[in-house]
């Protein structure tokens, strides 16, 4: 399959046609971004991890029955994928405290809950993508009621799936970020990427952050958090 006109650039990939309507090329970057693009920089190696778990981990949903947008790994940084219309809301599943939920409700971090939580904000960089409810979705017409349920549900599925996943691997999925897209048939599908970007991993015993906290924070280590996150998933694969 070959990438033909480049059709988006964003911060962390980019986004290419392909002969087929149906299907495009997604190309993952090292750039990495925080704080709305506030903050610039470049993690060595990231574009091919976050590919390759992505890939892994959407491959494993699809099997456990979460509908995903992935096809084929086509080399270490590009994926070809389903071509969907993405919903533009950001749909945030939470574990425990962290970022800004322990933020706007200034509690400490890492409080565990006793059950997971969601959240959506309307993904939309000049307004900072503000955190919305699903009536407000609705009046904005950004998904229609049985869409937002189907998102729910796939999102707890998720959710649910990936935090036994991770305890499997000595990791605490704190929280995480997902989109979601429609299918040229109507129907949501999984869309995006699943990695140390989009997700909250904190290594088990230490609480050592082994995600992209190490970039927006300052922490040092970046790359190592990212190499060893990816290892202990192919560990895990290998048993
Ligand atoms: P951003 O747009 O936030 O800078 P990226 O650099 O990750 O993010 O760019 C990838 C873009 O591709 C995102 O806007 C994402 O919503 C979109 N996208 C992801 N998967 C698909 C897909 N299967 N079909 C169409 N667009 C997609
Ligand atoms: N997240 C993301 N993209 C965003 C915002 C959040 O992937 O634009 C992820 C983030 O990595 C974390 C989770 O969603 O795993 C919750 O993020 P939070 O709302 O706490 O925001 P942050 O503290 O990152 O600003």
């Amino acid at each position: 399959m070959q990438k033909l006109e480049q059709l988006y650039e964003g911060k962390a990939k980019k986004v290419f046609k392909t002969d087929d309507p149906e299907l495009l090329i997604v190309d993952y970057k090292d750039d990495a971004t925080a704080f709305n693009g506030l903050k610039k920089g470049s993690i060595a190696g990231k574009g091919v991890i976050n590919n390759q778990m992505s890939n892994r981990l959407m491959a494993k949903l699809e099997k456990a029955g979460v509908p995903t947008h992935f096809v084929q790994e086509l080399s270490p940084r590009e994926t070809l994928v389903k071509k969907v219309s993405i919903v533009p809301l950001e749909v945030i599943v939470r574990n425990l405290s962290a970022g800004s939920f322990a933020k706007r409700y200034g509690v400490e971090e890492g409080i565990v809950f006793d059950a997971p939580t969601i959240e959506f904000s309307y993904k939309n960089d000049e307004l900072g993508d503000p955190l919305l409810n699903s009536y407000h979705a609705l009046a904005l017409k950004l998904a229609t009621a049985e869409e937002i349920d189907t998102i729910k549900r796939y999102a707890f599925q998720v959710n649910d799936f990936l935090k036994a996943l991770w305890a499997e691997c000595g990791v605490i999925l704190v929280d995480f970020k997902l989109e979601f897209g429609r299918l040229a048939d109507g129907s949501i599908v999984l869309a995006d990427e699943i990695s140390p970007d989009t997700c909250r991993l904190w290594d088990e015993k230490t609480h050592e952050k082994l995600d992209k906290d190490r970039f927006r924070r300052d922490l040092g280590g970046v790359e190592d958090a990212y190499a060893e996150i990816m290892k202990r998933l192919m560990d895990h694969d290998a048993d």
